[in-house]
C-alpha cells in the first residue's frame, strides 16, 4: 500500500523555496505590460506499480530493473490500468474542485528512443477530470482546465561534456520511468507573475501530498512545471503568442524563467518584432531560456483513441466514497484559522509549517490568536515544534497575555518546551521567572534613583534619551526579567509625579 496517512512533512516544504510572504507581487514588467501564464504540472503517482504493467514505480532503483514487457512496447503486449492510479487521480481532481467524468485514453504519437512504443498513453478530448480551481492562500482563485491520466516516458542521459543530446558521445536509456503513472494538471492562463506562479505550484504541490496522489518530490522528478507565458498590455483580455517554457526543476527556477522570458517577449514587441510559438529550455546556469523545437500543434501527435484500453466510468458511488475519504485540505486548513481570529497571512505560514493544528487546538483552548499565531511565525521553525503538547502551549500563551511572563521570557519558555516537553508553569518557576511584582520593580527604581540623582532629575526635566539609561539599569537588576512596557509604565509615572 502507498503511504498515502502520511502527514505533509514541514521539514520537505521548507526545501521547496516557497517564499513565505503571500501578497500579491507587483510585476517587474513596465506598467503597460501585464504577464499571462498558465502552468502544466506533472506530478507523479504514489502508487506501487506502474500505470499499465504490474513493475514498481519506485525512484532510484537500478537502472532498468523497475521493467516489464509492457513498460518495454514489446509486441504482443496489452496494457492493463492500474485502479489505484486511478483513485489517487480521482482524489486530486476532486481536491481540486473538478468535475469527475467517463473518460478515454489516447496514444500520442512521437518518437523518442525513451519511449519504446513510439506513442505515450494520455487522454486528450474526454479527460478524467475537467473545470476545477485552486485558491491560493492570497485569495485569488486559478482555473484548472483539466487533470488527466498519463504515462511517464524514461530517461535518457546524454554522455559528453555538456550534458546535452548534441554534442554526446552516446546515450544511456533508463526504462526504469517508462510507464509511471503521471497526473497532468493544466490550469488556466489565470496567472499573473512569477510568485504568483511558485505559490501556485506550492499550494498544489501541499494538496497532492495532503490526498497522497504524490510525494511531490522536486529532487526526485515527482513534480516537473512546464510554463506558457506571453505578454500584453495591461487590462486588454486579449491572448498573444506564447512560448512553453521547459526544463523547470525548482520553484526559483520557475521564478527565474518567468521573468526573463515575460522580458523577453516585451523587449521583442518593443523592437516592433513578435515572439514565435515554440517550446523553450531554461538554461538554469546561463538564465535565460534557448528555443527548442518550434511547438507542435495537437495534429502533430496523431491523437487517437487506444485500441487496447476500454474508457474508465467511474461510478457515482465510487466518487462520493472518495470525496467522503479526503482529509482537510489546506485552503480550510487556512481558514478554520482565520474563523478563529487569525490574520490570512499568519494562518498561511502556520499551514506552510504543519502547525496550525496546534495553534488552532491551543486557541480553541482559550489561548489568544495572534500571540498564538506570533509564536508560529517567530518562535516555532524549529525541529520538534510539532510534538509540542497544544494544553501546555495554551498556557504558555496564557501566563504571557496574563502578564506572568514577559515575552522574551515566554520566547525562552516555549525554547525549553519544544526541547523537554514539560509544562511552562514548572519551567518558568525553574528559571525564576516569577512575575515580577510592581512594587518589587518600584523598590528596585528608587534605589537606582538614589544611585544616580543627576540622571534622574535630568530626566525628569525631559531629557528623553536617559529612558534608556534607567530601562538598562533595571534590566541589569532584574537579569533581564522585568516587563519592558512596565518599566515605562512606572518611569512615566514617576518621572510626572
Ligand atoms: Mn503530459
Amino acid at each position: 500500500m502507498t503511504d498515502i496517512e502520511q502527514p505533509v512533512s514541514s521539514t520537505m516544504l521548507s526545501a521547496w523555496e516557497v517564499d513565505s510572504k503571500v501578497e500579491r507581487e507587483t510585476s517587474h514588467l513596465p506598467a503597460e505590460w501585464e504577464m499571462v501564464i498558465g502552468l502544466e504540472v506533472h506530478a507523479e503517482l504514489a502508487t506501487e506499480t506502474k500505470m499499465f504493467s504490474p513493475a514498481r514505480n519506485h525512484f532510484g532503483s537500478e537502472p532498468n530493473t523497475n521493467v516489464h514487457p509492457v513498460c518495454l512496447g514489446l509486441p504482443g503486449t496489452l496494457p492493463v490500468v492500474n485502479g489505484k492510479a486511478v483513485e489517487l487521480s480521482i482524489r486530486l481532481g476532486l481536491a481540486l474542485n473538478c468535475h469527475v467524468q467517463r473518460c478515454v485514453f489516447a496514444r500520442k504519437n512521437y518518437f523518442y528512443p525513451d519511449m519504446p512504443k513510439d506513442y505515450q498513453i494520455s487522454q486528450y478530448d474526454r479527460p478524467l477530470n475537467i473545470n476545477g480551481w485552486l485558491e491560493l492562500a492570497s485569495g485569488h482563485t486559478i482555473g484548472i482546465e483539466r487533470a488527466h491520466m498519463e504515462e511517464d516516458t524514461g530517461k535518457s542521459t546524454h554522455v559528453g561534456e555538456s550534458g546535452r543530446i548534441h554534442d554526446a558521445g552516446y546515450s544511456l536509456v533508463d526504462y526504469n520511468r517508462a510507464g509511471v503513472p503521471l497526473i497532468e494538471i493544466v490550469s488556466h492562463p489565470d496567472i499573473r507573475g512569477p510568485e504568483e506562479a511558485k505559490e501556485y505550484v506550492a499550494e498544489l504541490q501541499r494538496i497532492l501530498i495532503a490526498v497522497g496522489a504524490s510525494d511531490g518530490k522536486f529532487e526526485e522528478g515527482s513534480l516537473r512545471v512546464d510554463a506558457n507565458v506571453s505578454v500584453r498590455p495591461a487590462g486588454s483580455d486579449e491572448l498573444r503568442t506564447r512560448c512553453e517554457v521547459k526544463n523547470v526543476n525548482s520553484l526559483r527556477s520557475l521564478g527565474r524563467a518567468i521573468q526573463y522570458e515575460t522580458q523577453r517577449h516585451v523587449d521583442l514587441y518593443l523592437a516592433g518584432d513578435r515572439p514565435v510559438q515554440e517550446t523553450r529550455h531554461w538554461d538554469e546556469e546561463g538564465g535565460r531560456t534557448r528555443a527548442g523545437r518550434s511547438k507542435e500543434q495537437a495534429e502533430d501527435y496523431r491523437y487517437f483513441p487506444d485500441p487496447d484500453l476500454v474508457p474508465v466510468d467511474p461510478s457515482p458511488e465510487w466518487i462520493e466514497e472518495i470525496r467522503q475519504s479526503l482529509p482537510v485540505l489546506p485552503r480550510e486548513r487556512r481558514q478554520r484559522l482565520v474563523d478563529a481570529g487569525g490574520t490570512a497571512q499568519a494562518a498561511a505560514l502556520a499551514v506552510e509549517r504543519d502547525l496550525d493544528q496546534l495553534a488552532f487546538d491551543a486557541m480553541s483552548q482559550g489561548a489568544d490568536p495572534e500571540r498564538t499565531l506570533k509564536h508560529v511565525a517567530n518562535n516555532l521553525a524549529v525541529d520538534g515544534a510539532q510534538t509540542l503538547d497544544p494544553s501546555n502551549f495554551a498556557e504558555l500563551v496564557k501566563l504571557e497575555t496574563g502578564g506572568g511572563l514577559t515575552a522574551t521570557q515566554a520566547k525562552q519558555v516555549l525554547a525549553e518546551m519544544v526541547e523537554t516537553g514539560n509544562a511552562p508553569g514548572d519551567i518558568a518557576a525553574q528559571r525564576g521567572f516569577e512575575a515580577m511584582e510592581s512594587s518589587e520593580l518600584e523598590g528596585l527604581l528608587d534605589g537606582i534613583i538614589a544611585a544616580s540623582p543627576d540622571e534622574w532629575s535630568r530626566f525628569c526635566e525631559g531629557e528623553a534619551k536617559l529612558q534608556g539609561f534607567f530601562t538598562g539599569q533595571i534590566m541589569k537588576a532584574t537579569k533581564g526579567q522585568a516587563d519592558g512596557k512596565e518599566i515605562a509604565k512606572l518611569l512615566a509615572q514617576k518621572s510626572a509625579g
